[in-house]
């Protein structure tokens, strides 16, 4: 008798990068168990939604936004992005280019099923956030990954994506970055442009940490000569607005496409509640001194844990210039990113991703999430530094 059995494609989905995730799994079990872990694994952050934004999602639900909502979103808030995004990137946008979807999850999800057919090679970033080649899968492309490596600081390269671009239909980029912190310069974003005008790519810019940029400019490459066209910015609420658990963001894109996506969130998500997008507007609406509010906290941590860390040789950072993240090259300590990172945990009560979770170049790599109150993780840096000697001197 035959038996009912998942799909392949679903089947394949139900891991994230493998045995490298164990670290984040073992940090739970350990905390569950009763013990007290330092978690600075995942990108969440230490304060909660801001009461005036709780209050108007509040406001609005008692008001009766409780039903079914436009599927593209609300018009204000459609408007309020376009308005927001011509501002930043002087690129004229019309609501009619933003489509609100639940997280930029969802966005991305969606932009890879506009833009790629089944057996498409789809192209992404390496390091990457570890939802990439899954989200490809998903819609039945092929992953296919473009190296930014540590020796080029881990700016992306034209030529990198040159040689793996012959018959790829989309790139997918994320600046500022997770894991690394990295933002891309001028250069690497004119190089990558040229690359998806030359092989005719897609081009899918997750720019959910736009709004946490330091020493640095961030910059669209939806701004940049020909690439309004082939772009599909990827922008949410979750980083800028910690507002993770709302589930809301967008996808801006040539109206043509955005159209398209509506009828995809049709028959998929059938759009955000109402409620929620009205917070998010209000939220908006607090402007760039609340974004201020909300990414300082991170900037200060990349300069505290710079500071410290410049007292020693062993572990080596890499420059960071924005994001919730920075990332450690632990190799002169003789472990790779998964053998310190679990050792760490266990040895020390202390949670980091290592790099291999992100991709093949971010191996010999932790990922440190910078979601603990100061004092904590100060701590926490010190106690790595420790441990990272002992383990070099044991060798
Ligand atoms: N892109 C990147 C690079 C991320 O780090 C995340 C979340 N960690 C997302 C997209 C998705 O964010 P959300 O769905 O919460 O908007």
């Amino acid at each position: 008798m035959s038996t009912t059995i998942p799909s392949k494609r679903i089947k394949e989905l139900s891991s994230l990068s493998g045995g490298a995730w164990e670290v984040f799994e073992r940090s739970r079990e350990l905390i569950d168990s009763g013990l007290d872990i330092i978690e600075l694994s995942i990108g969440e952050h230490d304060t909660k939604t801001d009461q005036r934004v709780l209050d108007a999602m509040n406001r609005s639900a008692l008001d009766g936004n409780t039903g079914y909502a436009p599927v593209k979103g609300n018009d204000n808030l459609r408007k309020e992005i376009a308005k927001r995004v011509s501002y930043h990137t002087k690129v004229e946008t019309s609501f009619k280019n933003v489509i609100i979807t639940p997280g930029g999850q969802a966005a991305l999800f969606a932009a890879h099923l506009a833009v790629c057919d089944p057996g498409d090679i789809a192209l992404y970033c390496d390091p990457y956030y570890a939802t990439y080649p899954g989200t490809i899968k998903s819609v039945n492309a092929i992953p296919k990954t473009v190296q930014a490596m540590p020796e080029n600081n881990f700016q992306l390269s034209e030529s990198a994506i040159d040689a793996v671009a012959t018959n790829a239909k989309s790139l997918l980029i994320n600046s500022p970055n997770n894991p690394t912190g990295v933002v891309y310069t001028r250069q690497t974003l004119r190089g990558i442009a040229a690359a998806c005008k030359r092989h005719n790519l897609w081009l899918i810019s997750d720019e959910v940490y736009d709004t946490q940029v330091w020493h640095a400019d961030h910059i669209s490459p939806r701004s940049l000569d020909g690439m309004k066209e082939r772009t599909i910015v990827i922008g949410s609420m979750s980083k800028s607005h910690a507002m993770t658990g709302s589930r809301i963001g967008w996808a801006i894109a040539p109206e043509e496409l955005i159209e398209h996506m509506i009828s995809l969130a049709t028959h998929t998500t059938y759009g955000v509640p109402g409620f929620i997008q009205d917070a998010a507007l209000y939220g908006l609406g607090l402007g760039k001194k609340f974004e201020l509010e909300i990414s300082e906290p991170f900037r200060r941590r990349q300069k505290i844990a710079s500071q410290i860390l410049s007292t020693q040789n062993i572990l080596k950072l890499i420059p960071a210039s924005g994001g919730m993240y920075f990332m450690l090259d632990v190799r002169r300590t003789g472990l790779n990113g998964v053998s310190f990172a679990k050792s760490l945990l266990e040895e020390q009560h202390i949670a980091v991703l290592p790099g291999e979770s992100f991709g093949k170049s971010a191996s010999g790599h932790i990922r440190i999430a910078m979601t603990v109150e100061d004092k904590i993780f100060v701590r926490a840096i010190e106690k790595i530094i420790k441990f990272s000697k002992n383990k070099k001197y044991q060798k």
